[in-house]
């Protein structure tokens, strides 16, 4: 099953590690910040949600 996560843009570091990472689902703003673009199974979902530093990626 696929997850379209959200990302807290307050919180995020845009520290580019979802975007790099996943570029398929996330991509960055013109503030730097990740911006969500596409979805991620669930396993690779809940890795996303685990890596990022700031906390800023939910289901
Ligand atoms: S991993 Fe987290 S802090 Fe880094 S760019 Fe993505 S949402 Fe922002």
């Amino acid at each position: 099953m696929s997850v379209k996560l959200k990302v807290d843009s307050d919180s995020c570091l845009g520290c580019g590690l979802c975007f790099g990472s996943y570029p398929t689902a996330f991509g960055e703003d013109s503030d730097g910040k990740a911006i969500v673009i596409g979805e991620l199974d669930e396993a690779t979902a809940e890795e996303a949600i685990a890596n990022c530093p700031a906390g800023a990626i939910t289901k």
